[in-house]
């Protein structure tokens, strides 16, 4: 890309988001021309009307679940205007590690679209701050397995179906992109394959990679930290230019090792650099010495790896990549610079007409509960250019994929607007986690409490690898389960201390008040065997998604009895927080 084109993307940013009302009101406007005629809308009265007040007043907010009916009719072959008019040419599935269940969600050639406008968008704004120099990207990214519908349509995860489209190939040149693996790595069946095949194709082309990437910050961990497992397995195939026995897909060791010549001095310089670190710290920028910054989803249940990703990083810069879902993109970070906990996303006015329920907290309660935990009271939906900085709100959108006034389920806060359009703040997922009877914590609630409880073991240089929760009530009274998977093993004594500053840690109100009258009973802090979440990571990929997708659920519940049985066969010890006794 150009000089003059990054500006020119610039320039047209500016001037939408300028216009963010009228952007709004006219993509509404064509939302509902190309799809009035769709069974859907025609049973809502709106009667050929395409203005926001009379779409409010027709159509009703909705989620996944009531569209869950038409989504299947499509899904198995139903080729009538259901939801949008021109056919739907493929499904995607939600990564489903959020809710443990996968949706099945409608994709078209405008979510193409617009992923592509929020790549460049983002990537103007990025290059702008850290210009990056002809060359390759090192990504960890993985086309899931395709299957086929009932009625013949093809589903697979909305990033493999995004990878697969004409598009991606020429955007990703365009911005400078380009994998450093061939396709036969991304697309290949063994996800522990194709992982170590990014790693060495990246280290073949380490003196040309400009940054790094997967799609979540949990992905790059798990590279890294594979690295540190497979790294001098590597160096052997660089230096003596044949590929490890383990991978064993013919087309992915075929397009390996055409790339793959020995080069034992790029093994040496590998291989020095890597005993020169202390504790991994910057093996980054050690290994990639050009490359300008990593970049990933790092917000939401991503910020747990962000102090591992920094140490991986050393002084790279961490950048957060946009904010988006299977069923379609949102806002689009403008701000590369600021760190990924404060990282805010601004709302493209073109990708969807957009709405925000308020959030309001009731007034007692304000200072009593943490921010999070709180039983919100809804008001009326806002439109994009009405909200208020410093407001939280649940978003709602409608897009092209035939997905209207769409309860995503998200919170969002407000921090303020550029031009006319709302820089927006993830919070987190709306849905409650953890809840026994007027207790209410969420994932960041109870990342919180494991964020507190963990700096007890960091003295030890002991790492909380991975975390999740369970609402135990087979107990009388029910009480909360956190398990671990630790770094190393710790003592008893500092483990029953964690498991008390867990306790104390949830300070919502409704918790605080039940463990006082022994409502809830003492929570368990259960420690799991190196290696459990891989486990589950395993679980979720053999279901058919993708490692670079996974978001570890944060609370696995009754239902979700595979993941449950994981976690229980591989306790190593428990302990009961004894915070509350008298
Ligand atoms: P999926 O449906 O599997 O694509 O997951 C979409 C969900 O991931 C969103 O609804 C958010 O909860 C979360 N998510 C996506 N992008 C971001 C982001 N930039 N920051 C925080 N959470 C995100």
């Amino acid at each position: 890309m150009t000089a003059f084109s990054i500006e020119s993307v610039i320039d047209e940013f500016e001037t939408m988001t300028k216009n963010a009302g009228h952007h709004q009101r006219e993509t509404l406007r064509q939302i509902l021309e190309q799809n009035g005629k769709t069974e859907y809308l025609q049973n809502l009265g709106l009667g050929g009307r395409t203005d926001p007040e009379s779409y409010k007043a027709c159509v009703p907010l909705v989620t996944h679940s009531d569209l869950e009916p038409y989504i299947q009719r499509i899904a198995d072959g139903d080729s009538s205007p259901i939801l949008t008019g021109k056919p739907i040419p493929a499904i995607s599935l939600s990564s489903g590690t959020t809710q443990g269940k996968r949706k099945y969600l409608p994709f078209t050639e405008e979510l193409v679209q617009s992923t592509m406008q929020i790549y460049r968008t983002s990537f103007a704004f990025r290059n702008r701050e850290y210009p990056i120099g002809d060359g390759k990207a090192l990504q960890f990214i993985y086309g899931s397995k395709q299957f086929k519908t009932k009625g013949g349509i093809t589903a697979t995860t909305a990033t493999t179906n995004v990878y697969m489209s004409e598009q991606f190939k020429c955007t990703m040149k365009d911005i400078q992109s380009q994998c450093a693996s061939p396709d036969e790595v991304i697309f290949g069946s063994d996800y522990q394959q194709s992982l170590y095949c990014h790693l060495l194709c990246g280290l073949i082309y380490s003196d040309e990679v400009q940054f790094i990437f997967s799609t979540f910050a949990h992905s790059l961990v798990h590279s890294f930290r594979t690295f540190e497992k497979v790294w001098e397995e590597i160096c052997t195939d660089i230096r003596v230019g044949v590929l490890s026995s383990r991978i064993t897909i013919p087309s992915i060791r075929e397009a390996v090792s055409k790339i793959l010549v020995p080069n034992p001095s790029l093994a040496d310089s590998i291989y020095n650099k890597c005993v020169r670190l202390s504790n991994w710290y910057g093996v980054i920028p050690a290994l990639w010495p050009n490359a300008k910054y990593v970049y990933g989803i790092m917000t939401g249940s991503m910020e747990p790896y962000l102090k591992k990703l920094r140490h991986y990083a050393g002084n790279l810069p961490l950048i957060s990549a946009d904010y988006g879902s299977s069923e379609g993109w949102i806002g689009a970070n403008v701000n590369p610079s600021l760190p990924p906990e404060l990282a805010t996303f601004v709302v493209l006015p073109n990708i969807g007409y957009f709405e925000f329920i308020p959030l309001e907290k009731p007034e007692m309660q304000e200072l009593e509960t943490s921010p999070t935990s709180i039983h919100y009271i809804e008001a009326e939906p806002l439109g994009l250019t009405d909200v208020e900085v410093g407001k939280e709100y649940e978003v709602v959108f409608s897009n092209f994929a035939g997905l209207y006034r769409y309860r995503l389920g998200d919170v969002v806060k407000v921090t303020g607007f550029h031009n006319c359009a709302p820089e927006l703040r993830f919070i987190c997922r709306r849905s409650l986690m953890l809840s026994i009877n007027i207790d209410k914590n969420t994932e960041k609630d109870l990342q919180l409490s494991v964020e507190e409880a963990a700096k007890l073991l960091a003295e030890e240089k002991i790492e909380v690898v991975d975390f999740t929760s369970h609402v135990d009530t087979s107990t009388d009274p029910g009480h909360y389960v956190i398990f671990w998977e630790l770094s190393s093993d710790s003592s008893d004594e500092i483990l029953q201390s964690c498991c008390n500053c867990l306790d104390l840690s949830f300070v919502d109100a409704g918790y605080v008040s039940s463990r006082k009258v022994s409502a809830i009973g003492p929570l368990e802090l259960r420690i799991v065997r190196k290696g459990t979440f891989n486990m589950i990571l395993d679980h979720y990929v053999g279901l058919g998604g993708v490692l670079s997708q996974f978001k570890a659920p944060r609370c696995v519940s009754q239902s979700n009895n595979k993941v449950l049985q994981i976690l229980c066969m591989n306790v190593t010890s428990c302990y009961f927080s004894t915070a509350y006794e008298k």
